[in-house]
């Protein structure tokens, strides 16, 4: 079994064996990394273009990183500044990038599946770096990396997603992946901030966080997504951080070894605490950048691989 996709689009497509090889991959380039030289030219002769139509720090970095390290030529489009703002559609923006031949197109954008559509337009492989409350799958895969060293393996746990689950792609796509996987994920937060059809996600759900994080191996906290909510879902921050902040006192009802994860950007003293994020000895929040920028150049590699036999055996076909 090998890896199979020609695009990065969501976790939903990918069989547990292709999550399992692109993990061991990534594995490979935490240690190059951390190594002096940091270069391996698989890329090499490969356009990426990073188009982000919605703010990222981390995503869109550690992205151009990634290509950047395994020798691609990398551009960032500034979305801001291009034709988008002149009323462009996506689609007439991704023709003409298409035009330019690009190989490896990373995408985030505002609307659920515009990335699908997106990679139907395009003859390159397209990754989706998150499209609005759907799917990150990048995201799902460097939390899992970040679990798998962290705990030694990457099944039977026990993981605690909590807050705002309704508008949150990094937890759908994190529910998706950790249930392929055969973990219990919990999810935790007031039910204004659960998604509709919650109860059929296969998944237990609690609104009371000391019970949510009862024996939990890992507890995910996240950010309450604003720019996606369209009136008020939380009586206020502060009563939010109250109930459902990750404090000390509540993270004692987890496991004595529980590792506390975010995906960034985080509200310290909304939904975690500032001691527990920097504790070291719980948080694995600077793990997960790091883990980022390598699982980001396994997935590029492992597309770009196939994306080198798609064009092979098309040529053959026309010879
Ligand atoms: N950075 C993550 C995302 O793009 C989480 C967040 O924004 O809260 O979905």
């Amino acid at each position: 079994m090998s890896f199979t996709q020609r695009h990065l689009l969501g976790i939903e497509p990918l069989h547990p064996l292709e999550i399992t090889q692109l993990l061991d991959l990534a594995e490979t380039y935490v240690e190059l990394n951390r190594s002096t030289a940091k270069h391996a030219a698989v890329l090499a002769g490969l356009t990426q273009i990073n188009m982000f139509f919605e703010a990222s720090t981390r995503t869109q970095a550690s992205f151009e990183l990634a290509g950047k390290r395994l020798g691609a030529d990398v551009m960032n489009m500034q979305v801001g500044h291009s034709s988008v703002k002149k009323g462009e559609t996506l689609i007439d923006t991704a023709l003409t990038l298409n035009a330019m031949h690009p190989d490896l197109l990373v995408v985030r954008h505002p609307s659920s599946g515009a990335v699908n559509l997106l990679s139907e337009k395009v003859n390159c492989a397209v990754l989706n770096a998150g499209d609005g409350r759907h799917e990150h799958p990048t995201q799902a895969l460097l939390d899992a990396l970040t679990i798998r060293r962290k705990k030694g393996r990457l099944h039977r746990l026990v993981v605690a997603i909590c807050g705002d689950i309704a508008h949150s792609r990094v937890a759908r796509s994190n529910l998706l992946l950790l249930g392929k996987m055969e973990n219990r994920v919990r999810l935790v937060g007031p039910p204004t901030l659960m998604p509709a059809g919650v109860a059929e996600f296969g998944c237990e759900v609690f609104d009371d966080m000391a019970a949510g994080l009862e024996g939990a191996d890992v507890v995910m906290m996240l950010r309450l997504q604003k720019e996606r909510m369209d009136g008020a879902f939380i009586p206020s921050e502060r009563e939010f951080f109250h109930r459902y902040g990750l404090d000390s006192e509540k993270l004692s009802r987890a496991r004595p070894d529980a590792i506390v994860m975010h995906p960034g950007p985080m509200n310290r003293g909304v939904e975690i605490d500032g001691l527990i994020a920097d504790d070291i000895n719980r948080s694995v929040i600077q793990e997960q950048v790091e883990m980022g920028v390598a699982v980001r150049m396994a997935a590029m590699d492992l597309l770009a691989q196939n994306l080198r036999r798609d064009r092979l055996k098309a040529a053959l076909r026309e010879a």
